[in-house]
């Protein structure tokens, strides 16, 4: 998409949007980047508890920069997730043309994150780009971005390659692996770090006991 269609003045929303491990980061920075170079203003935000310690410190990258597993990385300003967004309402640079939100799924308020990026696109008529996971580890949906997705102006999907041993297909679900066993459909949705707990797994390898069968065509397994 061509850079200056995200400051056509009346507002768009982009969601870059994936599973796990599926380069979507690198695919967000890489545009905010474009943008940058093409001499669009853009101001970033991203979750206080997205501090990666193999990606950040290792790399002497500070905490207040979006950061990917390939190594790009651009500054942001850091959000209390915890809290009910006054720090970020706060720190929104009205002049700016376009408002960057990583991690959108780690905020405790994302309801409300999602009600200021409405705002910003449709009243403040500026354009949003977000960068979130689309469904658990369980592989149901989280409904705050399943509701944006609703509002987008362009959704880009992001896939990996299938992490389970010897399979090359696409790699669309986060399997949570808990002590190198898959996590179970009940355990709580998100912890945060941990990469070593997360594959990318394509449907046919994606593990996940407890889940409710919902058959309606099909006999049961
Ligand atoms: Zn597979």
């Amino acid at each position: 998409m061509p850079p200056q269609s995200f400051v056509n003045g009346g507002g768009g929303l982009y969601i870059i949007t994936g599973g796990m491990k599926a380069q979507k980061s690198a695919k967000f920075i890489q545009l905010l980047d474009k943008l940058h170079h093409n001499g669009i203003s853009w101001q970033g935000f991203k979750p206080a508890c997205d501090y990666r310690e193999e990606l950040n410190y290792k790399n002497n990258i500070p905490r207040n920069y979006f950061v990917s597993r390939t190594g790009p990385n651009l500054p942001a300003e850091e959000i209390d997730d915890k809290g009910d967004l006054s720090d970020l309402i706060g720190k929104i640079d009205h002049s700016c043309d376009v408002f960057a939100f990583g991690e959108f799924h780690l905020y405790k308020e994302a309801e409300k994150l999602k009600d200021i990026i409405l705002e910003l696109r449709y009243e403040g008529k500026k354009t949003c780009i977000v960068d979130s996971l689309d469904k658990y580890f369980n592989g149901e949906n989280i409904p705050t971005i399943a509701q944006l997705m609703g509002q987008a102006t362009d959704i880009e999907k992001t896939y990996g390659t299938c992490d389970f041993d010897g399979c090359k297909n696409l790699g669309e679900l986060s399997q949570r692996l808990v002590n190198g066993e898959p996590a179970n459909y009940d355990d709580p949705p998100i912890v945060v770090g941990a990469s070593e707990a997360y594959q990318i797994r394509c449907f046919g390898h994606h593990i996940v006991p407890g889940k409710p069968e919902k058959r309606i065509l099909l006999p049961s397994q």
